[in-house]
């Protein structure tokens, strides 16, 4: 299929900016005010001199300017005087990261490769629907997991993304788009599915802060019910996710016995299934209408059998569920073959006269390698040693099928 690729691209900016002075610039050794809190923000204003009682007021407007209007540079801030504007340019920067590659897919999915400072790389892909979209965010350079069917998994972890880098993700995409100001109506990228590489709750605390941002009411003010986390099973971690943030909760299962989940999602090995299952059930704020989704690779052969679903249905009994069947998206050198449309389709039967939604989307962005487990930076280093033994690996990948499916 053909591919659109744009290196270097940079569609359209927010307020202020063009396309030149979007990106930091090599050897820029300004301090980002993306990703800050706003408290952090207002210690910024207050190293420039802003007094300390209008520090507040500044503050609230600097975020508006960030957040809702999508400024790139401080001289766009009209409503900020221009010796601040200049004093806030010297110290600090609101450029994007650049990107490296955006890809168009042919059914509409981008994908954007961002490149940061240190030159390390993610993906980050936009999976457009016919009134809506999600945006699937990466949470690490690689990934420590070795999810033996995940692309990203063949990556070797090499480090979390600061809170910064997690939004920024999002503002590209916005850029891309042009959706500045932050729409109060109907928006294209309307959902978040933290789906990208890596494992979001290894890296908790930038992805909450980032989270929060998002959420932020007086900027780009995304309903925490239009986010939702995915996770392979860091058990601790679950319970807080969703008592401190609200957002929905993903579950990567993939097999519904611990000897073969142990191999296909090793954490497996550290949080057995019926671990897992007890901190979705404990999920704070699911229910009915926020129903936590299980994530289920088809892989042939391997766990696509009758006897798995019915398996499946007796194992999520009880948790407010619904399945996100995913055809494997083969990548090169995969160990797996995609199951057949037809042992796709006995499965989603079985669960769905369990009374389970199991939608079965096609997957997105194939041609792009940007659906389920596809996303892998090619500049991020090979394991040096063999899988079994890399401290590196797996995880994530954007999508897609599941992106589109989880936030339906
Ligand atoms: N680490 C988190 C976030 C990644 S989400 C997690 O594991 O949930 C990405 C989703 O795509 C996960 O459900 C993952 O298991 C799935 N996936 C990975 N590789 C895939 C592939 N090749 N085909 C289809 N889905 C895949």
């Amino acid at each position: 299929m053909p591919v659109e690729a744009e290196p270097g691209a940079h569609s359209r900016s927010g307020a202020g900016g063009d396309a030149a002075s979007k990106t930091i610039p090599p050897g820029d050794e300004r301090e980002s005010l993306i990703g800050l809190t706003r408290a952090e923000l207002a210690e910024c204003l207050q190293a420039v001199g802003v007094p300390p009682d209008k520090v507040g007021m500044r503050s609230k407007q600097l975020w508006h300017w960030i957040y809702h209007r999508g400024a790139v540079e401080f001289d766009a801030m009209t409503t900020i005087s221009g010796a601040l504007r200049a004093a806030l340019a010297e110290r600090y920067t609101l450029a994007r990261p650049e990107t490296a590659t955006e890809q168009r897919s042919t059914d509409g999915t981008r994908k954007w490769l961002l490149r940061f400072a240190d030159g390390r790389e993610v993906e980050s892909v936009y999976i457009p629907e016919e009134d809506r979209g999600a945006l699937c965010i990466s949470s690490q350079v690689g990934c420590t997991l070795s999810c033996t069917f995940c692309h990203t998994g063949t990556q070797r972890m090499v480090r979390n993304l600061d809170a910064g880098e997690i939004v920024a993700q999002f503002l590209v995409a916005r850029d891309s788009y042009g959706e500045w100001p932050s729409p109060r109506g109907q928006r294209m990228l309307s959902n978040i599915v933290m789906m990208g590489m890596g494992e979001p709750l290894y890296n908790y605390d930038n992805v909450a802060k980032a989270l929060r941002i998002v959420m932020d009411p007086e900027g780009i003010a995304l309903s925490r019910r239009r986010i939702t986390l995915s996770t392979a099973g860091v058990v601790p971690m679950i319970e807080r996710c969703g008592a401190e943030l609200g957002v929905g909760l993903a579950i990567s299962l993939h097999a519904v016995r611990d000897d073969l989940r142990d191999e296909l999602v090793p954490i497996n090995r550290k949080h057995p299934i019926a671990e897992l299952l007890d901190a979705c059930r404990r999920y704070p704020g699911a229910s009915n209408a926020r129903r936590i989704t299980f994530e289920y690779v088809m892989l042939k052969g391997v766990n696509d059998s009758e006897a798995d679903a019915r398996a499946l249905i007796r194992l999520i009994a009880g948790i407010p569920a619904k399945l996100n069947l995913i055809p494997f998206n083969p990548w090169p050198g995969a160990p797996y073959e995609c199951s057949t449309p037809e042992a796709i389709e006995r499965f989603a039967a079985i669960v769905n006269r369990a009374g389970y939604a199991a939608p079965v989307r096609a997957p997105r962005g194939r041609d792009i390698l940007a659906a389920c487990g596809q996303l892998k930076s090619a500049s991020t280093p090979r394991p040096s040693r063999p899988r079994a033994t890399s401290a590196g690996a797996t995880a994530a990948a954007a999508s897609a099928a599941a992106a589109s499916a989880t936030t339906a």
